[in-house]
Protein backbone atom coordinates (compact mmCIF):
# COMPACT_ATOMS: atom_id res chain seq x y z
CA UNK A 1 0.00 0.00 0.00
CA UNK A 2 1.31 3.55 -0.73
CA UNK A 3 0.15 6.40 1.36
CA UNK A 4 -1.26 5.50 4.63
CA UNK A 5 -4.12 7.48 5.07
CA UNK A 6 -3.75 8.77 1.41
CA UNK A 7 -8.02 8.91 0.74
CA UNK A 8 -7.96 11.24 3.56
CA UNK A 9 -5.38 13.38 3.27
CA UNK A 10 -6.19 13.63 -0.48
CA UNK A 11 -9.74 14.65 -1.94
CA UNK A 12 -10.66 13.11 -5.77
CA UNK A 13 -9.47 15.43 -8.84
CA UNK A 14 -9.43 14.65 -12.16
CA UNK A 15 -8.57 15.96 -15.83
CA UNK A 16 -10.22 19.28 -16.41
CA UNK A 17 -12.39 19.27 -19.61
CA UNK A 18 -11.85 22.07 -22.20
CA UNK A 19 -14.94 24.59 -21.85
CA UNK A 20 -17.84 22.94 -24.05
CA UNK A 21 -18.00 25.97 -26.14
CA UNK A 22 -13.84 25.84 -27.18
CA UNK A 23 -13.58 22.26 -27.52
CA UNK A 24 -16.71 22.27 -29.98
CA UNK A 25 -14.39 23.81 -32.59
CA UNK A 26 -12.52 20.88 -33.28
CA UNK A 27 -13.08 17.00 -33.58
CA UNK A 28 -9.93 16.24 -30.97
CA UNK A 29 -9.94 14.61 -27.47
CA UNK A 30 -10.09 18.09 -24.85
CA UNK A 31 -9.14 16.80 -21.51
CA UNK A 32 -6.58 18.59 -19.43
CA UNK A 33 -4.71 15.92 -17.84
CA UNK A 34 -3.00 16.16 -14.55
CA UNK A 35 0.66 16.61 -13.73
CA UNK A 36 2.74 13.63 -12.96
CA UNK A 37 2.41 14.35 -9.60
CA UNK A 38 -0.82 15.59 -9.07
CA UNK A 39 -1.26 12.15 -10.70
CA UNK A 40 0.76 10.71 -8.18
CA UNK A 41 -1.27 11.94 -5.16
CA UNK A 42 -4.61 10.58 -6.79
CA UNK A 43 -3.07 7.37 -6.76
CA UNK A 44 -1.76 7.59 -3.07
CA UNK A 45 -5.68 7.19 -2.52
CA UNK A 46 -5.73 4.10 -3.17
CA UNK A 47 -6.76 2.12 0.00
CA UNK A 48 -5.14 -1.29 -1.15
CA UNK A 49 -8.39 -2.32 0.81
CA UNK A 50 -8.74 -6.22 2.02
CA UNK A 51 -11.43 -7.01 -1.17
CA UNK A 52 -10.72 -4.92 -3.94
CA UNK A 53 -13.88 -5.17 -5.79
CA UNK A 54 -12.46 -2.85 -8.36
CA UNK A 55 -10.12 -5.47 -9.81
CA UNK A 56 -12.43 -8.63 -10.59
CA UNK A 57 -15.23 -8.06 -12.97
CA UNK A 58 -18.57 -9.24 -11.35
CA UNK A 59 -22.11 -9.21 -12.05
CA UNK A 60 -24.07 -7.63 -8.73
CA UNK A 61 -27.75 -6.87 -9.21
CA UNK A 62 -27.99 -7.44 -13.44
CA UNK A 63 -24.85 -5.35 -13.93
CA UNK A 64 -20.88 -5.97 -14.10
CA UNK A 65 -18.99 -3.70 -11.70
CA UNK A 66 -15.31 -4.45 -11.06
CA UNK A 67 -12.69 -4.71 -14.41
CA UNK A 68 -13.77 -7.46 -16.29
CA UNK A 69 -10.35 -7.75 -17.31
CA UNK A 70 -8.88 -8.23 -13.79
CA UNK A 71 -6.48 -5.44 -14.03
CA UNK A 72 -3.75 -5.28 -11.11
CA UNK A 73 -5.65 -2.07 -9.40
CA UNK A 74 -4.44 -1.74 -5.86
CA UNK A 75 -0.75 -2.67 -7.35
CA UNK A 76 -0.46 -0.17 -9.85
CA UNK A 77 -1.74 2.49 -8.45
CA UNK A 78 0.69 2.15 -5.56
CA UNK A 79 3.63 2.09 -8.44
CA UNK A 80 2.21 4.94 -9.19
CA UNK A 81 2.15 6.77 -6.44
CA UNK A 82 5.94 5.89 -6.02
CA UNK A 83 6.40 7.30 -9.08
CA UNK A 84 7.48 3.55 -10.32
CA UNK A 85 6.03 4.25 -14.16
CA UNK A 86 8.31 1.01 -15.46
CA UNK A 87 6.81 -1.22 -12.95
CA UNK A 88 3.38 -0.11 -13.09
CA UNK A 89 3.41 -0.41 -16.98
CA UNK A 90 4.47 -3.98 -16.53
CA UNK A 91 2.03 -4.67 -13.60
CA UNK A 92 -0.67 -2.94 -16.03
CA UNK A 93 -0.06 -5.15 -19.51
CA UNK A 94 -0.08 -8.18 -17.32
CA UNK A 95 -4.30 -8.30 -18.06
CA UNK A 96 -4.72 -5.37 -20.50
CA UNK A 97 -3.16 -5.31 -24.11
CA UNK A 98 -4.72 -1.64 -24.97
CA UNK A 99 -4.62 0.14 -22.05
CA UNK A 100 -4.24 3.39 -24.03
CA UNK A 101 -7.96 2.65 -25.38
CA UNK A 102 -9.67 1.71 -22.23
CA UNK A 103 -8.02 4.45 -19.81
CA UNK A 104 -10.03 6.91 -22.76
CA UNK A 105 -12.85 5.16 -23.81
CA UNK A 106 -14.16 2.97 -20.56
CA UNK A 107 -17.01 3.97 -18.58
CA UNK A 108 -14.77 2.82 -15.19
CA UNK A 109 -16.16 -0.02 -14.02
CA UNK A 110 -13.09 -0.54 -11.48
CA UNK A 111 -14.64 3.30 -9.95
CA UNK A 112 -17.95 2.34 -9.79
CA UNK A 113 -16.35 -0.99 -7.22
CA UNK A 114 -13.98 1.62 -5.49
CA UNK A 115 -14.31 1.09 -1.69
CA UNK A 116 -13.42 4.52 -0.97
CA UNK A 117 -16.34 5.38 -2.70
CA UNK A 118 -18.87 3.35 -0.43
CA UNK A 119 -18.34 6.92 1.67
CA UNK A 120 -17.11 9.47 -0.65
CA UNK A 121 -15.14 9.77 -3.95
CA UNK A 122 -13.80 6.90 -5.89
CA UNK A 123 -9.75 6.32 -7.14
CA UNK A 124 -8.98 8.15 -10.44
CA UNK A 125 -8.17 4.41 -11.23
CA UNK A 126 -8.90 5.49 -15.13
CA UNK A 127 -6.72 8.59 -15.30
CA UNK A 128 -4.28 7.01 -13.28
CA UNK A 129 -4.11 4.22 -15.81
CA UNK A 130 -4.13 7.15 -18.54
CA UNK A 131 -0.74 7.98 -17.23
CA UNK A 132 1.38 5.27 -16.33
CA UNK A 133 0.78 4.09 -20.65
CA UNK A 134 0.78 7.13 -22.13
CA UNK A 135 4.25 7.70 -20.09
CA UNK A 136 5.30 4.47 -21.35
CA UNK A 137 4.84 5.29 -24.61
CA UNK A 138 6.62 9.17 -24.14
CA UNK A 139 9.56 7.08 -22.83
CA UNK A 140 9.80 5.12 -25.06
CA UNK A 141 9.08 1.85 -22.73
CA UNK A 142 6.93 0.77 -25.29
CA UNK A 143 8.92 -1.03 -28.46
CA UNK A 144 8.15 -3.87 -30.62
CA UNK A 145 8.98 -7.56 -29.62
CA UNK A 146 10.99 -9.15 -32.28
CA UNK A 147 12.22 -12.45 -32.50
CA UNK A 148 9.11 -14.76 -31.14
CA UNK A 149 10.03 -17.78 -31.68
CA UNK A 150 7.18 -18.92 -34.30
CA UNK A 151 5.34 -22.15 -34.08
CA UNK A 152 4.35 -22.29 -37.44
CA UNK A 153 0.64 -22.45 -37.37
CA UNK A 154 -1.38 -19.74 -38.59
CA UNK A 155 -4.19 -18.53 -37.44
CA UNK A 156 -6.75 -15.82 -38.93
CA UNK A 157 -8.83 -13.28 -37.44
CA UNK A 158 -11.63 -11.71 -38.95
CA UNK A 159 -12.54 -8.18 -37.57
CA UNK A 160 -9.63 -5.96 -35.87
CA UNK A 161 -11.98 -4.20 -33.35
CA UNK A 162 -10.85 -4.44 -29.91
CA UNK A 163 -11.45 -8.27 -29.45
CA UNK A 164 -9.88 -8.91 -33.22
CA UNK A 165 -6.61 -6.94 -31.92
CA UNK A 166 -6.10 -8.36 -28.81
CA UNK A 167 -6.58 -12.01 -29.83
CA UNK A 168 -4.23 -11.02 -32.49
CA UNK A 169 -1.86 -9.83 -30.04
CA UNK A 170 -1.94 -12.61 -28.09
CA UNK A 171 -1.91 -15.17 -29.96
CA UNK A 172 1.65 -13.36 -32.03
CA UNK A 173 2.93 -13.43 -29.08
CA UNK A 174 2.90 -17.20 -28.40
CA UNK A 175 3.90 -17.28 -32.15
CA UNK A 176 1.32 -18.61 -34.27
CA UNK A 177 1.57 -16.28 -37.16
CA UNK A 178 -1.34 -13.99 -37.40
CA UNK A 179 -3.27 -12.03 -40.53
CA UNK A 180 -6.74 -9.54 -39.73
CA UNK A 181 -9.29 -9.52 -41.71
CA UNK A 182 -10.74 -6.08 -42.02
CA UNK A 183 -13.47 -5.22 -44.48
CA UNK A 184 -13.36 -1.64 -43.84
CA UNK A 185 -10.70 0.36 -45.56
CA UNK A 186 -9.33 1.33 -42.08
CA UNK A 187 -8.23 -1.43 -39.04
CA UNK A 188 -9.72 -0.74 -35.30
CA UNK A 189 -13.85 -1.65 -35.61
CA UNK A 190 -15.75 0.47 -33.22
CA UNK A 191 -12.51 2.05 -32.00
CA UNK A 192 -11.66 3.55 -35.36
CA UNK A 193 -15.24 3.77 -36.90
CA UNK A 194 -17.65 4.48 -34.13
CA UNK A 195 -16.35 6.20 -31.46
CA UNK A 196 -15.54 9.19 -32.33
CA UNK A 197 -12.33 11.20 -32.13
CA UNK A 198 -12.86 13.84 -29.79
CA UNK A 199 -12.92 10.22 -27.62
CA UNK A 200 -9.84 8.49 -28.52
CA UNK A 201 -7.77 9.95 -31.63
CA UNK A 202 -7.35 7.66 -34.46
CA UNK A 203 -3.57 7.94 -34.37
CA UNK A 204 -3.88 6.32 -30.95
CA UNK A 205 -5.78 3.62 -32.80
CA UNK A 206 -3.06 3.62 -35.13
CA UNK A 207 -0.15 3.83 -33.27
CA UNK A 208 -1.24 0.26 -31.48
CA UNK A 209 -1.79 -1.25 -35.01
CA UNK A 210 1.81 -0.23 -36.40
CA UNK A 211 2.88 -1.48 -33.28
CA UNK A 212 1.41 -4.51 -33.81
CA UNK A 213 2.47 -4.92 -37.57
CA UNK A 214 6.00 -4.16 -36.43
CA UNK A 215 5.91 -7.13 -34.06
CA UNK A 216 4.70 -9.03 -37.28
CA UNK A 217 1.06 -8.99 -37.45
CA UNK A 218 -0.67 -8.66 -40.88
CA UNK A 219 -3.63 -6.45 -41.68
CA UNK A 220 -5.45 -6.84 -44.38
CA UNK A 221 -7.98 -3.98 -45.08
CA UNK A 222 -11.30 -3.57 -47.65
CA UNK A 223 -11.31 -7.61 -47.52
CA UNK A 224 -15.04 -8.77 -46.86
CA UNK A 225 -15.39 -12.06 -45.88
CA UNK A 226 -19.24 -12.43 -46.02
CA UNK A 227 -19.93 -15.69 -48.61
CA UNK A 228 -19.50 -19.08 -48.43
CA UNK A 229 -16.75 -18.97 -51.01
CA UNK A 230 -14.72 -16.74 -48.83
CA UNK A 231 -14.97 -18.39 -45.97
CA UNK A 232 -14.44 -21.63 -47.02
CA UNK A 233 -10.79 -20.19 -48.76
CA UNK A 234 -10.12 -19.17 -44.53
CA UNK A 235 -11.21 -21.89 -42.94
CA UNK A 236 -9.22 -24.16 -45.74
CA UNK A 237 -5.62 -21.64 -45.00
CA UNK A 238 -5.56 -21.69 -41.51
CA UNK A 239 -5.32 -23.65 -38.67
CA UNK A 240 -7.74 -21.55 -36.86
CA UNK A 241 -10.06 -19.13 -37.48
CA UNK A 242 -11.12 -16.38 -34.57
CA UNK A 243 -14.62 -14.32 -35.62
CA UNK A 244 -14.74 -10.84 -33.86
CA UNK A 245 -17.13 -9.06 -36.39
CA UNK A 246 -18.73 -7.56 -33.46
CA UNK A 247 -22.94 -7.18 -33.52
CA UNK A 248 -23.31 -4.43 -36.22
CA UNK A 249 -26.73 -4.89 -36.82
CA UNK A 250 -28.58 -1.79 -36.10
CA UNK A 251 -32.17 -2.07 -34.01
CA UNK A 252 -34.61 -0.64 -36.32
CA UNK A 253 -37.66 1.13 -35.41
CA UNK A 254 -40.87 0.15 -37.24
CA UNK A 255 -42.88 3.72 -37.32
CA UNK A 256 -44.68 5.09 -39.77
CA UNK A 257 -42.56 7.32 -42.37
CA UNK A 258 -39.72 5.16 -41.70
CA UNK A 259 -38.72 5.42 -45.42
CA UNK A 260 -38.26 9.24 -45.58
CA UNK A 261 -35.49 10.99 -46.86
CA UNK A 262 -32.92 12.24 -43.95
CA UNK A 263 -33.39 9.12 -41.72
CA UNK A 264 -30.21 7.17 -40.63
CA UNK A 265 -28.35 4.99 -38.34
CA UNK A 266 -26.24 6.35 -35.80
CA UNK A 267 -23.38 4.11 -36.35
CA UNK A 268 -23.31 5.60 -40.29
CA UNK A 269 -23.67 8.86 -39.31
CA UNK A 270 -20.96 8.35 -36.57
CA UNK A 271 -18.63 6.69 -39.45
CA UNK A 272 -19.42 9.08 -42.44
CA UNK A 273 -17.85 12.00 -40.22
CA UNK A 274 -14.48 10.29 -39.43
CA UNK A 275 -13.97 8.76 -42.73
CA UNK A 276 -14.16 12.43 -44.02
CA UNK A 277 -12.37 13.84 -40.92
CA UNK A 278 -9.34 11.24 -42.05
CA UNK A 279 -9.71 11.67 -45.85
CA UNK A 280 -9.98 15.47 -45.97
CA UNK A 281 -10.39 17.00 -42.82
CA UNK A 282 -14.48 17.39 -43.79
CA UNK A 283 -13.66 19.55 -46.39
CA UNK A 284 -15.39 17.53 -49.40
CA UNK A 285 -18.89 17.93 -47.71
CA UNK A 286 -19.42 13.51 -48.24
CA UNK A 287 -20.21 12.87 -44.89
CA UNK A 288 -24.02 13.17 -43.58
CA UNK A 289 -24.08 16.33 -42.70
CA UNK A 290 -26.14 18.08 -39.50
CA UNK A 291 -25.25 21.94 -40.45
CA UNK A 292 -28.52 23.93 -39.81
CA UNK A 293 -30.88 20.93 -39.53
CA UNK A 294 -33.06 20.74 -36.48
CA UNK A 295 -31.68 16.93 -35.56
CA UNK A 296 -33.62 14.20 -33.52
CA UNK A 297 -31.65 11.09 -32.00
CA UNK A 298 -33.33 8.41 -30.77
CA UNK A 299 -31.90 6.45 -28.10
CA UNK A 300 -29.47 6.88 -24.80
CA UNK A 301 -26.09 5.64 -24.11
CA UNK A 302 -22.58 6.20 -25.87
CA UNK A 303 -23.67 6.09 -29.26
CA UNK A 304 -26.49 8.62 -29.13
CA UNK A 305 -24.27 10.88 -27.25
CA UNK A 306 -21.79 10.73 -29.69
CA UNK A 307 -24.33 11.95 -32.16
CA UNK A 308 -25.07 14.80 -29.93
CA UNK A 309 -21.20 16.00 -29.35
CA UNK A 310 -21.18 15.35 -33.51
CA UNK A 311 -24.04 17.32 -34.71
CA UNK A 312 -23.52 20.20 -32.39
CA UNK A 313 -19.70 20.19 -34.24
CA UNK A 314 -21.42 20.20 -37.55
CA UNK A 315 -23.43 23.28 -36.86
CA UNK A 316 -27.14 21.76 -36.06
CA UNK A 317 -30.00 24.07 -35.85
CA UNK A 318 -31.62 22.27 -32.92
CA UNK A 319 -30.66 19.07 -31.14
CA UNK A 320 -33.12 16.66 -29.20
CA UNK A 321 -32.42 13.03 -27.60
CA UNK A 322 -35.46 11.24 -26.67
CA UNK A 323 -34.84 8.40 -24.43
CA UNK A 324 -37.71 5.85 -23.64
CA UNK A 325 -36.80 6.06 -19.71
CA UNK A 326 -37.38 8.11 -17.15
CA UNK A 327 -34.25 10.32 -16.00
CA UNK A 328 -32.16 8.69 -13.24
CA UNK A 329 -31.79 10.20 -9.88
CA UNK A 330 -29.11 12.17 -9.36
CA UNK A 331 -27.87 10.15 -6.28
CA UNK A 332 -27.56 6.10 -5.79
CA UNK A 333 -31.25 4.89 -4.16
CA UNK A 334 -31.75 3.57 -1.27
CA UNK A 335 -32.59 0.27 -3.12
CA UNK A 336 -29.26 0.72 -5.29
CA UNK A 337 -26.38 0.56 -2.52
CA UNK A 338 -22.36 0.28 -2.96
CA UNK A 339 -21.02 -1.64 -4.70
CA UNK A 340 -23.76 -2.57 -7.42
CA UNK A 341 -23.61 -0.36 -10.64
CA UNK A 342 -25.09 3.16 -9.52
CA UNK A 343 -27.73 3.95 -11.55
CA UNK A 344 -28.13 7.68 -11.50
CA UNK A 345 -27.64 10.42 -13.74
CA UNK A 346 -24.43 11.40 -15.14
CA UNK A 347 -24.84 13.88 -18.47
CA UNK A 348 -22.93 13.17 -21.05
CA UNK A 349 -20.28 14.85 -23.32
CA UNK A 350 -22.80 15.56 -25.44
CA UNK A 351 -24.94 16.55 -23.43
CA UNK A 352 -23.35 19.31 -21.71
CA UNK A 353 -22.20 20.72 -24.60
CA UNK A 354 -25.51 21.02 -26.43
CA UNK A 355 -26.96 22.33 -23.24
CA UNK A 356 -24.36 25.50 -23.42
CA UNK A 357 -24.43 25.86 -27.23
CA UNK A 358 -28.23 25.85 -27.09
CA UNK A 359 -28.82 26.95 -23.80
CA UNK A 360 -31.17 23.94 -22.93
CA UNK A 361 -31.00 20.49 -21.78
CA UNK A 362 -30.51 18.67 -25.04
CA UNK A 363 -32.63 15.20 -23.78
CA UNK A 364 -36.01 14.59 -23.23
CA UNK A 365 -36.95 10.90 -20.67
CA UNK A 366 -40.19 9.21 -20.88
CA UNK A 367 -40.54 9.88 -24.73
CA UNK A 368 -40.09 8.20 -28.21
CA UNK A 369 -40.78 8.64 -32.16
CA UNK A 370 -43.91 7.13 -33.42
CA UNK A 371 -44.25 8.52 -36.44
CA UNK A 372 -41.60 10.65 -39.31
CA UNK A 373 -43.30 12.84 -41.17
CA UNK A 374 -41.81 13.75 -44.28
CA UNK A 375 -43.03 16.48 -46.98
CA UNK A 376 -43.84 16.05 -50.22
CA UNK A 377 -40.49 16.02 -51.70
CA UNK A 378 -40.43 12.78 -49.81
CA UNK A 379 -37.97 14.61 -47.14
CA UNK A 380 -37.99 14.37 -43.48
CA UNK A 381 -39.63 17.31 -41.96
CA UNK A 382 -40.77 16.69 -38.53
CA UNK A 383 -41.33 13.89 -36.26
CA UNK A 384 -43.91 13.00 -33.88
CA UNK A 385 -43.07 12.17 -30.38
CA UNK A 386 -45.05 10.13 -27.73
CA UNK A 387 -44.52 10.05 -23.94
CA UNK A 388 -43.54 6.79 -22.67
CA UNK A 389 -44.49 5.12 -19.02
CA UNK A 390 -43.99 2.25 -17.18
CA UNK A 391 -46.65 0.17 -16.77
CA UNK A 392 -47.14 -3.03 -14.78
CA UNK A 393 -48.62 -6.53 -16.24
CA UNK A 394 -51.49 -7.05 -13.37
CA UNK A 395 -51.11 -10.79 -14.43
CA UNK A 396 -47.25 -11.39 -14.68
CA UNK A 397 -46.24 -8.80 -12.55
CA UNK A 398 -43.61 -7.62 -15.21
CA UNK A 399 -43.47 -3.70 -16.45
CA UNK A 400 -42.82 -2.66 -19.75
CA UNK A 401 -43.28 0.80 -21.38
CA UNK A 402 -45.80 2.04 -23.37
CA UNK A 403 -47.03 5.10 -25.26
CA UNK A 404 -49.29 7.60 -23.51
CA UNK A 405 -52.56 8.60 -25.25
CA UNK A 406 -52.75 12.54 -25.43
CA UNK A 407 -48.92 13.35 -24.55
CA UNK A 408 -48.22 13.44 -28.83
CA UNK A 409 -46.32 16.51 -30.15
CA UNK A 410 -45.04 17.42 -33.45
CA UNK A 411 -41.31 19.21 -33.58
CA UNK A 412 -39.45 19.45 -36.55
CA UNK A 413 -36.41 17.49 -38.00
CA UNK A 414 -34.80 17.11 -41.09
CA UNK A 415 -32.29 14.38 -39.48
CA UNK A 416 -33.16 11.81 -37.63
CA UNK A 417 -30.79 9.17 -36.23
CA UNK A 418 -31.55 6.23 -34.58
CA UNK A 419 -29.60 5.31 -31.94
CA UNK A 420 -31.66 1.84 -30.51
CA UNK A 421 -29.17 -0.36 -29.79
CA UNK A 422 -27.80 -3.52 -32.20
CA UNK A 423 -29.74 -6.48 -32.37
CA UNK A 424 -26.69 -8.98 -32.87
CA UNK A 425 -24.19 -10.12 -35.89
CA UNK A 426 -24.82 -9.63 -39.48
CA UNK A 427 -26.90 -12.93 -40.57
CA UNK A 428 -24.27 -12.83 -43.32
CA UNK A 429 -21.35 -13.44 -41.84
CA UNK A 430 -23.27 -15.83 -39.42
CA UNK A 431 -24.56 -17.89 -42.46
CA UNK A 432 -20.72 -17.91 -44.92
CA UNK A 433 -19.29 -19.32 -41.90
CA UNK A 434 -22.50 -21.95 -41.72
CA UNK A 435 -22.98 -21.01 -37.89
CA UNK A 436 -25.65 -20.42 -35.80
CA UNK A 437 -26.56 -17.73 -33.60
CA UNK A 438 -28.73 -17.63 -30.38
CA UNK A 439 -31.51 -15.36 -30.05
CA UNK A 440 -29.92 -12.69 -28.86
CA UNK A 441 -27.93 -12.50 -32.43
CA UNK A 442 -24.90 -13.60 -31.21
CA UNK A 443 -22.95 -16.16 -32.38
CA UNK A 444 -23.66 -19.86 -30.88
CA UNK A 445 -20.48 -21.14 -28.81
CA UNK A 446 -19.74 -24.39 -27.05
CA UNK A 447 -20.15 -24.61 -23.15
CA UNK A 448 -19.89 -21.10 -22.59
CA UNK A 449 -16.45 -20.79 -24.52
CA UNK A 450 -15.43 -19.55 -28.00
CA UNK A 451 -15.76 -22.45 -29.66
CA UNK A 452 -18.63 -22.38 -32.68
CA UNK A 453 -20.48 -25.44 -34.56
CA UNK A 454 -17.74 -25.56 -36.67
CA UNK A 455 -14.29 -27.03 -36.46
CA UNK A 456 -11.23 -25.17 -35.68
CA UNK A 457 -13.36 -22.12 -35.65
CA UNK A 458 -14.06 -19.37 -32.80
CA UNK A 459 -16.23 -16.06 -32.23
CA UNK A 460 -15.59 -13.46 -29.44
CA UNK A 461 -16.13 -9.85 -28.66
CA UNK A 462 -19.76 -8.25 -29.40
CA UNK A 463 -20.29 -11.22 -31.95
CA UNK A 464 -20.10 -13.79 -29.20
CA UNK A 465 -21.00 -11.46 -26.61
CA UNK A 466 -23.88 -9.26 -27.45
CA UNK A 467 -22.95 -5.31 -28.05
CA UNK A 468 -21.10 -4.36 -25.21
CA UNK A 469 -17.98 -2.54 -23.83
CA UNK A 470 -14.63 -2.19 -25.64
CA UNK A 471 -13.15 -3.43 -21.87
CA UNK A 472 -15.08 -6.90 -22.87
CA UNK A 473 -13.86 -7.11 -26.03
CA UNK A 474 -10.38 -6.98 -24.78
CA UNK A 475 -11.39 -9.81 -21.99
CA UNK A 476 -13.14 -11.89 -25.03
CA UNK A 477 -10.12 -11.63 -27.44
CA UNK A 478 -7.66 -12.97 -24.91
CA UNK A 479 -9.83 -15.33 -23.56
CA UNK A 480 -10.68 -17.07 -26.99
CA UNK A 481 -6.73 -16.62 -27.93
CA UNK A 482 -6.22 -18.86 -24.60
CA UNK A 483 -8.97 -21.27 -26.41
CA UNK A 484 -7.44 -21.00 -29.56
CA UNK A 485 -3.43 -21.85 -28.16
CA UNK A 486 -5.01 -24.81 -26.26
CA UNK A 487 -6.34 -26.08 -29.58
CA UNK A 488 -3.17 -25.62 -31.73
CA UNK A 489 -0.38 -26.73 -28.95
CA UNK A 490 -2.57 -28.81 -26.71
CA UNK A 491 -1.70 -26.82 -23.93
CA UNK A 492 -1.38 -22.84 -23.56
CA UNK A 493 0.78 -20.56 -20.93
CA UNK A 494 -1.66 -17.89 -22.14
C1 LIG B 1 -20.96 4.85 -31.37
C2 LIG B 1 -20.41 3.89 -30.35
C3 LIG B 1 -19.75 4.39 -29.27
C4 LIG B 1 -19.23 3.53 -28.32
N1 LIG B 1 -18.58 4.06 -27.25
C5 LIG B 1 -18.03 3.23 -26.34
C6 LIG B 1 -17.32 3.75 -25.24
O1 LIG B 1 -17.21 4.97 -25.06
N2 LIG B 1 -16.76 2.88 -24.36
C7 LIG B 1 -16.84 1.52 -24.53
O2 LIG B 1 -16.28 0.77 -23.72
N3 LIG B 1 -17.53 0.99 -25.56
C8 LIG B 1 -18.12 1.81 -26.47
N4 LIG B 1 -18.82 1.28 -27.51
C9 LIG B 1 -18.90 -0.20 -27.66
C10 LIG B 1 -17.59 -0.79 -28.22
O3 LIG B 1 -17.10 0.03 -29.26
C11 LIG B 1 -17.79 -2.22 -28.69
O4 LIG B 1 -18.31 -2.98 -27.63
C12 LIG B 1 -16.48 -2.86 -29.16
O5 LIG B 1 -15.87 -2.08 -30.17
C13 LIG B 1 -16.71 -4.28 -29.68
O6 LIG B 1 -15.51 -4.78 -30.16
P1 LIG B 1 -15.47 -5.96 -31.23
O7 LIG B 1 -14.04 -6.15 -31.56
O8 LIG B 1 -16.23 -7.12 -30.72
O9 LIG B 1 -16.27 -5.43 -32.51
P2 LIG B 1 -16.15 -4.13 -33.41
O10 LIG B 1 -15.40 -3.05 -32.73
O11 LIG B 1 -17.53 -3.85 -33.86
O12 LIG B 1 -15.26 -4.61 -34.64
C14 LIG B 1 -15.75 -5.54 -35.56
C15 LIG B 1 -14.94 -5.41 -36.85
O13 LIG B 1 -15.24 -6.49 -37.71
C16 LIG B 1 -15.29 -6.02 -39.04
N5 LIG B 1 -16.07 -6.97 -39.83
C17 LIG B 1 -17.38 -7.27 -39.69
N6 LIG B 1 -17.75 -8.20 -40.58
C18 LIG B 1 -16.64 -8.51 -41.29
C19 LIG B 1 -16.41 -9.39 -42.38
N7 LIG B 1 -17.36 -10.16 -42.87
N8 LIG B 1 -15.16 -9.44 -42.90
C20 LIG B 1 -14.17 -8.67 -42.41
N9 LIG B 1 -14.36 -7.80 -41.37
C21 LIG B 1 -15.58 -7.72 -40.84
C22 LIG B 1 -15.96 -4.68 -38.89
O14 LIG B 1 -15.72 -3.86 -40.03
C23 LIG B 1 -15.28 -4.15 -37.64
O15 LIG B 1 -14.10 -3.47 -37.96
C24 LIG B 1 -19.38 2.12 -28.47
C25 LIG B 1 -20.08 1.62 -29.56
C26 LIG B 1 -20.61 2.49 -30.50
C27 LIG B 1 -21.37 1.93 -31.66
Amino acid sequence: MGMNLGFLKYARRTSQSEEPLERIKHYNEFHLYLSNEEQAEQAARCMDCGVPYCQYGQNIAGKTVGCPLGNLVPEFNDLLYQGKYKAAYSRLIKTNNFPEFTSRVCPALCEKACTCSLDGDAVTTHENEFAIIENAFDSGLIKPVHDIPRTGKKVAVIGSGPAGLAAAAQLNMRGHTVHVYERSDRPGGLLMYGIPNMKLEKQVVMRRINLMEREGIRFYTGKNINTKRKADDIVAGYDAVVLCCGASQPRDMNVEGRDAEGIYFAVDFLTSTTKSLLDHDLKEGTYISAKDKDVVIIGSGDTANDCLATAVRHGAKSVLQMQRHQRPPLVRSADNPWPEYPNIYVPGYGQEEAAVVYGKEPSIYGATVNKFIKGDDGKLSAVKIIGMQSVKDAKTGRSSLKPVKGTERVVPAQLALIAAGFTGAESSIVKAFGLTSDRRGAVSVTDGGYSTDREKVFAAGDMRRGASLVVWAIREGREAAREVDMFLNGYTNL
